[in-house]
């Protein structure tokens, strides 16, 4: 599971959190050596007991549509003869609008977890007083023990703005980004791919699934908003890359038997989550596994 792949000390924004380009040419080294890498389709065939695949086979997902992906990502694969599955998040091209998730990850880079805490403290209790209890966000213990690589304070900030009702996550990001990023429209496109170059890198090999329009945490919408979500981002997906998508991101891992069935209802074949686990034999085909970059050896000392 990637998501930035770059040299973040030479960007703007050196406190994201990425992978740099050189552990990612290394565990590529690592995994050539060690797997074989097939496509998700592939092992979604296998798992419907279409296909055989090899023994030790990984598969290569990237999270988001970010940008690195198209300008950093896609040359090095193209190179290796490599395939690969990317995830964007369609809001971004469609409606020229940051996600939030990515709108949260930029604020931490550049005025960090402790002032933005406040912030996000502050306009919760003045604007959804209601909601103030529930969402303000300490540096007690983790709430969420998925975010594996971050301090409580910033783990806990992540988890409020993801669980957060929507309309209240959209109105408080939008006011504290626009204090410190001027242009959205200018920011969306250095940050994510476009449909060009999409079309591009599918041209190419690489393949396209679905992670929703607005990147919520499904499992916390009723199945009406879930539907939403989900139908928007398939006919968006559709329409621009002329294919429709079979393979499915479930943003933060998390899904429950709604997002399953309406999956199923729209022609998705499987879908991969953020659990932590190398996936054995035929498992569910609508909950893969996948292990995080951090988890995988970032040279391959065999050589
Ligand atoms: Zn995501």
């Amino acid at each position: 599971m990637y998501h930035y792949v770059r040299d973040m000390h030479e960007t703007d924004y050196p406190g994201i959190k990425g992978l740099l380009i050189k552990k990612f040419l290394g565990q590529l080294d690592y995994i050539i050596a060690n797997y074989k890498v097939i496509s998700l389709a592939e092992y979604v065939d296998f798992l419907h007991g279409k296909t055989e695949i090899p023994d030790n086979s990984a598969i290569l997902t990237f999270d988001d549509g970010l940008k690195d992906h198209y300008n950093t990502v896609f040359p090095i694969l193209k190179e290796r003869g490599l395939t690969a599955t990317f995830f964007p998040i369609t809001q971004a091209q469609t409606d020229q609008v940051v996600p939030g998730v990515l709108k949260a990850q930029f604020l931490l880079a550049k005025i960090g977890s402790n002032p933005f805490a406040k912030e996000f403290n502050y306009l919760l209790e003045k604007d959804f007083p209601k909601l103030f209890n529930q969402y303000k966000v300490t540096d007690k213990e983790k709430m969420e023990m998925k975010y594996r690589w971050d301090d409580p304070l910033t783990a806990n900030l992540k988890f409020s703005i993801g669980t957060l009702p929507g309309e209240a996550r959209t109105k408080i990001l939008n006011k504290i980004f626009p204090k410190y990023f001027d242009n959205e429209k200018n920011f969306i496109n250095d940050l994510c791919m476009n449909w060009d170059e999409m079309r591009e890198m599918q041209e190419a090999g690489m393949s396209f699934g679905g992670h929703t329009h607005t990147h919520p945490r499904l499992a916390e919408l009723d199945e009406e908003a879930q539907k939403q979500e989900l139908v928007h981002c398939t006919d968006i997906l559709t329409k621009n890359l002329n294919k429709r998508p079979t393979l499915f991101s479930y943003p933060y891992g998390d899904f429950n038997n709604i997002t399953l069935k309406l999956l199923k209802e729209l022609g998705y074949d499987g879908a991969i989550s953020t659990n932590v686990a190398v996936n054995q034999g035929r498992v569910d085909p609508f909950n893969i596994t996948r292990m995080d970059t951090n988890d995988i050896p970032f040279e391959n000392s065999a050589k």
